[in-house]
């Protein structure tokens, strides 16, 4: 194995992290069949508070501006993350940024606050909030309605379907492209599918005209791979591809 030698300095640089997702409200209000966290073998959440308490809030702004001072970090990007984090509700979330912005932005850093939602709460009001403390938005969408619903929406009532949450996204994401709203878009996360054809998915993501997109690929392990992995084949590879083709177009 190579030696790999890092000098104390360097060391200090490589383990000044600068990023921070705060888990504002660790329940969901849908139920994605693919979802680590709520659907599979991640069952932590059960044993935490709905939302932080305000006393863990108020710490942990206080412990991010100690690691920013201590650092001297010029930038830093507070993600704001769930389960759902818009279920904390706006005065939740209007309180936590501003006391991030008070008092991490005393500091000598820049600070990027970002929300990472299903957008099915993005409202008016919320937006309004979002808008205050300059808060950029992420939402997750896989594509167009029979993309997206084939695994994000919620569970039926006594065992019935599934109902998709594409409409309520798709509303959610013509009102953040509003002349008022739309600086805070940052962006859509859409987890691939085998199952949804590269092509369509793309033109049904840029169709809500985001500024970036980012693919994820659903959560497998070496022992558990994804649909459709394994083998000596690249299913997912060549799926990105045409993806990447579609854009580079
Ligand atoms: S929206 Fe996200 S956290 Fe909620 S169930 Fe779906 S994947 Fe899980």
């Amino acid at each position: 194995m190579p030696h790999v030698s890092v000098t104390r300095d360097r060391r200090a640089t490589l383990t000044a992290f600068d990023q921070f997702v705060v888990k504002l409200h660790s329940r969901c209000n849908l139920a994605c069949d693919y979802c680590y966290v709520f659907e599979l073998r991640d069952t932590g959440w059960r044993g935490r508070p709905r939302t932080m308490p305000a006393a863990v809030r108020d710490r942990v702004v206080h412990r991010i501006s100690e690691h920013v001072r201590l650092h001297g970090l010029s930038r830093i990007r507070v993600i704001l993350h769930g389960g759902e984090p818009l279920l904390a509700g706006p005065a939740v979330i209007d309180e936590f940024a501003a006391s991030v912005r008070r008092i991490v932005g005393a500091t000598s850093a820049c600070v990027e606050l970002a929300v990472q939602t299903n957008g099915t709460l993005l409202t008016d009001a919320m937006l309004e909030v979002l808008l205050r403390h300059d808060i950029s938005v992420g939402v997750s969408l896989d594509g167009d309605e029979r993309a997206h619903d084939r695994h994000r929406g919620r569970r039926g009532t006594n065992g019935g379907a599934r109902h998709g949450s594409h409409a309520q996204v798709a509303a959610a994401l013509a009102r953040l492209d509003t002349p008022r709203h739309r600086r805070l878009f940052g962006g859509l996360l859409c987890t691939v599918d085998l199952a949804n054809p590269p092509g369509e998915t793309y033109e049904a993501l840029v169709a809500h005209h985001p500024p970036s997109v980012d693919f994820l690929l659903p959560h497998g392990t070496w022992d558990s791979p994804p649909s459709g992995a394994g083998g000596t084949r690249a299913p997912y590879g060549d799926w990105l591809c045409e993806v990447f083709d579609r854009w580079e177009d």
